[in-house]
């Protein structure tokens, strides 16, 4: 291939790894190793960008691009893993739409994506089909939908990957949504800064500019993903005034530990992306091998938190039908009295009393008052 054609992201969709025999121009594979994604891969589907497989390390079988991409026979082995554990079929008003909160949207406008996650949420609802944008007659009655129900002031463009779609039809999407008086925000979930940078064109930035307030969420799961290309890729999309969020997912072997995501969040902000969630990994069909008990998790955000600058500590979520619900550790140990008992990011103890509520004719109290000024004198 030449350097020009890895530049299109057409050619890299077009000429996407679906087979061995074409990984093997990338990653060097052993007998096991092949007999491993061979068994999977017929009740899961892979397939894999040139320029992500480019990311793999051609003699290492532990690789966290690797084990993101390839199908793997523990797939197989996951008596616990549900295929909806969002219960997203019970949450479509009509087709397309998945609505869990009264004002925003998850809005799925198509079921392709550059790199099939082993780790995704719809592998099991979503791979498998044929790659699809989904008809225009389906998208507008989503748009409809949105259209009809006033409540709705947030859309999220997801599916699939929206950015896989042509601008055309984007823009399409994105203008009709933006004109409807009571939608806010639009924003994408793409993970193409990521797994396709190419598609991030002149192009694609100076359409979409035209409707902000447009947010942009991605997924970098592993520094060994912010490459060069990447790199670019997010800095034209904050050139166009797009707000960038990293929505990671916590997999064992692949950035389960608190280097890799110290260094994660810290290269993301580096690029000019905020790290926002890093997900719990749902009890999801396939994944048995890729879930972390929750403590880890909690390890990981504790080792953050106060280690480096707040805007690099992503929130700790799990999934649920009922919404986000927060993991992150608890920093409040108690109460004593009116005061409470909090723990700072390196395990020293404050009291903190805390403020009742005054009317206008009220005087503070004067033991609060003395708290206060002891407080601001060591601050
Ligand atoms: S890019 Fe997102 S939607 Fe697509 S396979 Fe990966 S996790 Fe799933």
């Amino acid at each position: 291939m030449d350097k020009k054609q890895q530049k299109d992201w057409k050619w890299q969709l077009k000429n996407r790894i679906t087979t061995i025999g074409q990984l093997e121009d990338f990653i060097n594979l052993s007998p096991p190793e092949k007999e491993r994604i061979g068994a999977a891969s017929g009740r899961f589907e892979w397939a894999i960008t040139p320029y992500y497989a480019g990311l793999m390390d051609p003699d290492n079988p532990d690789c966290p691009i690797r084990k993101q991409a390839l199908a793997d026979v523990e797939e197989l082995h996951d008596n616990l893993g549900v295929p909806d554990p969002l219960d997203e079929g019970k949450h479509q008003p009509v087709e397309l739409i998945i609505q869990v909160y009264p004002d925003r949207v998850a809005f799925c406008v198509g079921n392709r994506c550059a790199v099939y996650c082993r780790h995704c949420l719809r592998k099991e609802t979503m791979f498998g089909e044929e790659d699809a944008d989904f008809s225009q007659e389906k998208i507008q009655r989503g748009i409809e939908y949105v259209r009809e129900n006033n409540d709705i002031r947030d859309v999220l463009l997801t599916g699939g990957d929206p950015l896989l779609m042509s601008d055309e039809r984007i823009e399409n999407v994105v203008c009709q949504l933006h004109e409807i008086p009571h939608v806010e925000v639009i924003r994408i979930g793409s993970r193409t800064p990521c797994t396709l940078p190419q598609r991030i064109t002149d192009e694609l930035c100076e359409m979409l500019k035209k409707y902000h307030p447009l947010y942009l969420n991605t997924q970098f799961n592993h520094p060994r993903e912010i490459t060069p290309e990447s790199e670019r890729a997010c800095a034209m999309l904050a050139e166009a005034g797009i707000p960038l969020g990293n929505q990671s997912v916590l997999m064992a072997g692949i950035n389960d530990s608190v280097e890799v995501m110290k260094k994660l969040c810290r290269e993301l902000m580096r690029i000019r992306v905020r790290p926002y969630y890093l997900y719990q990994c749902q009890i999801l069909s396939g994944t048995r091998h890729l879930r972390t008990p929750i403590e880890r998790g909690r390890e990981i955000i504790e080792q953050l938190q106060g280690y480096t600058s707040g805007l690099a500590v992503p929130k700790y979520v799990l999934d649920t039908p009922y919404g986000k619900i927060p993991l992150s550790p608890n920093y409040v140990v108690g109460r004593e009295g009116d005061d409470f008992v909090l723990k700072s990011w390196d395990g020293k103890v404050w009291r903190e009393p805390n403020p009742v509520e005054l009317s206008h004719e009220d005087t503070v109290e004067e033991p609060q008052l003395k708290a206060c000024r002891q407080r601001c004198s060591t601050g």
